[in-house]
């Protein structure tokens, strides 16, 4: 039986519920009255439910597709402005024990290197992270109580925010690591992580199990109810996503919604993310044995789709999609983007050798940093180095209700402004710098309170002669 405050997978995510809901679309996709109706409440910007939201999606009338992209593009400005929050993910372990049949990292995989990051060289690799200009991390790792304990994830996440270089430091650890129990999901708040991530891969419970034929991830239940140990852990941000390609995308985007909604009726919290990756040619891997990959305008349908339905979550594409595709996305609803991503373990200190070949997955993104800040800004966005909700504690529903009530402008412009030009000063080309500096000088202009925008000219100078003390 669906009950989205049952702390039961199957109730929460209710395959029956799944299956009504796409008969229902199905039913109504043509029913312009309806979709009209489901259009005019999205306008509200309070989001859609599950069901109103896959009717949008199964509806294919051009010119309401228009209207649903308008309306992304729309509620994407209201709630973010021009910023975009820019992170790196950090591979530290390949060795894994699951069997997951997309993943390169499954066990039975015998040519790729298995490697586990030292600390050492974990601090080699932070310090060239900081090079770049990178402050924000996620951290990732495969599934191996032996080689990947949680003692090392956390002594791990202590390097990392103890590494000071220059003027750089990591500012915020987000961590993709397997589904754990209460107990290390403590630990990894008390270690100080931002958000914690796991994709459900797919919310289909039969095509799970198939997809995932052995270790723990085939504990379907376990799998889906980890972000409820989260939140009883303790962290309060958490970040959802599905691997677009293994099931039906129309089954999978009612999961999704169906879960984030589960999460505010428990926790009265949703995700602070959504991730939306979609399965990509690996070692081991070919992605066009899996049946149901999508196009590049349904990918773009499902983001302008999550932005209107979940306005307040954040969204993240990572450097699986190209340029082109990031673009046309971005501009639907995505809030957060990789830059200069290696999906290896080690890789940004030195290019890793060709016959190692750790890779999780071919990156189609391969541009520096500075590169992606420079076309990031030559189309008016402001590439946003800022940390400063989650070290403010503003975090969970605290950041919720600044976020739904609109405020948060009041405080993520300028920061993203200042974190930008640290970002300039500090690890720029002359090009960039010159497009950057030009920017923020226009920038300042759309910073509605003057007040606001008098400390930020304040402090943008004293960003200027040097001094760092401010707490982004
Ligand atoms: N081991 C953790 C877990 O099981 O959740 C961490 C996840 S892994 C390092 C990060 C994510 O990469 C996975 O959750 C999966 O969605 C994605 N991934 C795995 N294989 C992929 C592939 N071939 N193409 C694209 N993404 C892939």
């Amino acid at each position: 039986m669906y009950n989205p405050k049952s702390l039961k997978a199957e109730e929460f995510i209710s395959d029956v519920e799944i299956r009504d809901t796409l008969a229902y679309a199905d039913a109504n996709k043509d029913n312009l009255e309806l979709v009209d109706e489901i259009l005019k409440k999205a306008a509200l910007r309070k989001g859609l439910n599950h069901r109103e939201a896959s009717v949008l999606l199964a509806c294919d009338n051009k010119e309401k597709i228009e209207e649903m992209y308008a309306l992304a593009e729309q509620i994407k400005k209201d709630f973010y402005g021009n910023r975009i929050v820019m992170f790196a993910p950090l591979y530290l372990s390949n060795y894994c024990i699951n069997g997951c049949v997309y993943c390169p990292y499954h066990i039975k995989n015998k040519h790729i290197a298995r490697k586990k990051l030292t600390q050492e060289e974990i601090v080699k690799e932070v310090v060239a992270l900081q090079d770049m200009g990178h402050k924000r991390l996620a951290l990732e790792a495969g599934e191996d109580p032996k080689n990947n304990p949680i003692e090392y994830i956390l002594e791990c996440i202590k390097t990392i925010y103890s590494i000071k270089h220059k003027n750089g430091a990591i500012r915020r650890v987000n961590v993709n690591i397997a589904a754990t129990s209460v107990e290390e999901y403590r630990m990894l708040k008390e270690a100080g992580i931002g958000t914690y991530i796991l994709f459900q891969e797919t919310y289909n419970k039969k095509s799970y199990e198939e997809l995932h034929p052995y270790g723990p991830k085939s504990n379907y239940a376990y799998h889906t109810e980890a972000m409820d140990r989260a939140m009883e852990g303790g962290i309060d941000d958490v970040g959802l996503g599905v691997l677009f390609g293994l099931e039906l995308y129309r089954y999978e985007f009612a999961g999704l919604l169906m879960h984030a909604e589960h999460l505010e009726a428990v926790h009265g919290v949703g995700p602070h993310t959504i991730s939306v990756p979609r399965l990509k040619r690996a070692d081991d891997i070919d992605p066009d044995t899996f049946d149901n990959g999508i196009d590049d305008e349904t990918f773009a349908k499902i983001c302008a789709l999550i932005r209107i339905s979940v306005p307040y979550t954040g969204m993240i594409i990572s450097t699986r999609e190209s340029q082109a595709v990031r673009e046309k996305v971005i501009k639907l609803g995505v809030s957060q983007i990789s830059g200069a991503s290696r999906t290896s373990v080690g890789g940004y200190c030195e290019p890793e050798p060709e016959e190692e070949n750790s890779e999780q997955f071919d990156v189609s993104d391969k541009r520096t940093l500075d590169e992606v800040v420079k076309w990031l800004m030559e189309m008016g966005y402001i590439p946003s180095f800022c940390t400063a909700c989650y070290r403010e504690g503003r975090t969970g529903d605290r950041f919720m209700s600044l976020c739904k009530s609109g405020q948060i402008q009041n405080c993520c412009h300028p920061n993203a402004l200042m974190t930008l030009k640290e970002y300039l000063i500090d690890y720029a080309s002359e090009d960039t710098k010159a497009i950057g500096e030009a920017l923020i000088e226009a920038e300042l202009n759309n910073i509605p309170k003057e007040k606001v925008r008098e400390i930020c000219k304040e402090n943008l100078a004293k960003i200027e002669k040097g001094i760092r003390d401010f707490r982004f």
